[in-house]
């Protein structure tokens, strides 16, 4: 994908920085681990420190010192997971803030011109996630209200995508000033339609026919069975042109990842590296080759000398011993989040780099 602050090589992982930061990692070591475009959250953003101060610090990249390229969600994921007491209408949702309880209230055309302040090179468009489980009635209904909600917002990206905030900062610390003056960040579609493949297809092609640069699979890892999740992913990318980015939000396990980018999906974002880091669980390979978790706290680290995983080549692996890092983590020490979250943001990055070679020798 050629965006404006990057050129991404696909299938892509891209780490979630949910408040303007993959937590506990600086921004120069995620460039050192080889990320070339992370996720930002419009609803945690919008609500702090808001998208109109961002704009003002001259846009997401900016302002958070990031130059390669972000892509933000619709904020649509979080004002329904995190808020019990949102209130849906054709409109858009009313809820409350998760912060002070203050009422807010997203439409897709709000949504837009959030993503567009905060300056994201990939903006999503804004959806219904239709809950798990959900009868056909309900996934019907919700599909409808997001299809005409990807109109709504399709339109609106169209006609203010050009105020987005690149190159309209002039002073010396101006970033991104070889972005093209005509550069301009991309909407894509979501395909909700629950767990039902007739309403996936639905769903797909009709999104296909108001034409979005690329499609998102939604709706997934709500708590699904993980082979039902495979399955839509599957028969959702059988209504998704070939030629356009795929993205499914959300995923998941390193084995899912690489499953799922081997069925033929683009993109794919998850809070698993970092959030399981910050809890003392680290990924590793098996000598077959199978991933494994482990867990750094346990005794039997106290006094091993050896990496996490001795085949894996991250700036952690190559320096510091189970044992360090299993003290860390004991003492509370912040670093240790800040380790094991570099470790396993590098499986990530690592396993698609692997998966990304083996399609290129056999294609
Ligand atoms: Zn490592």
């Amino acid at each position: 994908m050629t965006l404006p602050h990057a050129k991404v090589e696909t299938p892509v992982f891209m780490p979630v920085g949910t408040v303007a930061s993959v937590k506990a990692v600086p921004q120069h070591l995620l460039e050192e681990l080889g990320a070339r475009i992370i996720l930002g959250n419009t609803y945690h953003l919008y609500l702090r420190p808001g998208h109109e101060l961002i704009r003002r610090m001259g846009g997401l990249h900016r302002f958070m010192s990031w130059n390669r390229a972000i892509l933000t969600d619709s904020g649509g994921f979080q004002v329904f997971s995190l808020n019990e007491l949102r209130k849906v209408t054709e409109d858009g949702v009313q809820f409350r803030s998760h912060l002070d309880g203050g009422a807010h209230f997203f439409s897709p055309e709000h949504s837009m011109d959030v993503q567009i302040a905060l300056g994201s090179d990939i903006a999503m468009a804004f959806d219904e996630c239709t809950e798990y489980p959900a009868d056909y009635g309900r996934a019907r209904t919700s599909l409808d209200l997001t299809l005409r909600w990807a109109e709504r917002s399709k339109r609106h990206f169209e006609a203010h995508k050009h105020e987005r905030p690149w190159n309209q900062v002039t002073d010396h610390r101006a970033q991104g000033s070889d972005i093209s003056p005509d550069a301009m960040p991309s909407l894509f579609g979501i395909v909700q339609g629950g767990m039902y493949k007739d309403l996936r297809r639905e769903s797909a092609e009709r999104l296909v026919e108001m034409d979005f640069p690329g499609y998102a699979i939604g709706g997934l890892a709500v708590g699904e069975p993980r082979e039902v999740t495979r399955e839509m992913i599957a028969r959702t990318l059988e209504w998704l042109p070939k030629d356009k980015p795929r993205y499914v939000m959300g995923v998941g396990y390193p084995d899912e990842i690489e499953e799922y980018a081997k069925m033929g999906v683009d993109m794919m974002d998850c809070v698993l590296p970092t959030r399981a880091g910050r809890h003392g669980l680290v990924f590793a390979r098996d000598a077959d080759g199978n991933v494994v978790r482990m867990n750094i706290k346990r005794k039997e680290y106290a006094e091993d000398a050896g990496p996490i995983d001795a085949s894996c080549g991250c700036m952690v692996c190559a320096r510091y011993s189970r044992a360090y890092l299993r003290h860390l983590f004991v003492a509370g020490e912040p670093l240790g989040l800040t380790l094991n979250s570099l470790h396993n943001l590098h499986f990530y990055l690592a396993t698609m780099e692997r998966v990304r070679l083996e399609l290129e020798t056999a294609s």
